[in-house]
C-alpha cells in the first residue's frame, strides 16, 4: 500500500497585522497529532494491512472528502509545555505553511468530519465482518 504525506499539519503563530490566535493557543493541538493518507483500502488483503496499521499505539483510520487516512495521535517531540514550538527558527515547511484558518482549535478536524471512523482494531474488524462475506473464514485461512 503507498503512502503519502498529508497537507494537513501544523505550525504556530506569525502574529501579522491582527493578532495571530496561536499566540493564546497554549494547546497547539495542531502539533499534537500528525495524519497520512493512504490508498483507499478495497479488497480483504488491504484491509488485513490496515488492521496491521491500527493495532499499534496510538493509530486510528478514517475516511472523508479527501480519502482515506491514519490519524496518528503522537504529540510532536518539540512542543514545549507552554505550547511553543521548540525547533521554530528551522521548524519543517508543513509546519510554516499550516494556517490557523478553520484550525483544529476551532474544531473543525474532528471526527464529525468524518465519512468513516476507526478508532480501533476491534471497530475496524467490526467493519470488515460486515463489508465482507466470510470474512472470519478467510481471516483464519490466509497464507
Ligand atoms: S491549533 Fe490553531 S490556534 Fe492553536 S497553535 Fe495550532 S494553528 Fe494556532
Ligand atoms: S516542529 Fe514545532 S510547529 Fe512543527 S509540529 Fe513540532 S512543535 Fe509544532
Amino acid at each position: 500500500m503507498r503512502l503519502c504525506y498529508r497537507l494537513r499539519a501544523m505550525s504556530k503563530k506569525i502574529a501579522v497585522e491582527s493578532p495571530s490566535p496561536c499566540i493564546k493557543c497554549t494547546k497547539s493541538w495542531c502539533c499534537t497529532y500528525f495524519t497520512q493518507q493512504i490508498d483507499t483500502p478495497r479488497s480483504r488483503e488491504d484491509f488485513d494491512v490496515l488492521l496491521w496499521q491500527i493495532s499499534h499505539e496510538n493509530t486510528e483510520a478514517y475516511k472523508d472528502d479527501d480519502g482515506w487516512f491514519l490519524l496518528m495521535t503522537n504529540p510532536c517531540n518539540h512542543l514545549l509545555p507552554n505550547g511553543d514550538c521548540g525547533i521554530y527558527e528551522v521548524r519543517p515547511k508543513i509546519c510554516r505553511d499550516h494556517s490557523s484558518d478553520n484550525c483544529e482549535k476551532d474544531g473543525l478536524a474532528g471526527e464529525q468530519d468524518f465519512k468513516l471512523y476507526f478508532k480501533d482494531y476491534t471497530a475496524l474488524r467490526k467493519y470488515c465482518k460486515k463489508k465482507f462475506k466470510k470474512w472470519d473464514r478467510w481471516e483464519k485461512k490466509k497464507k
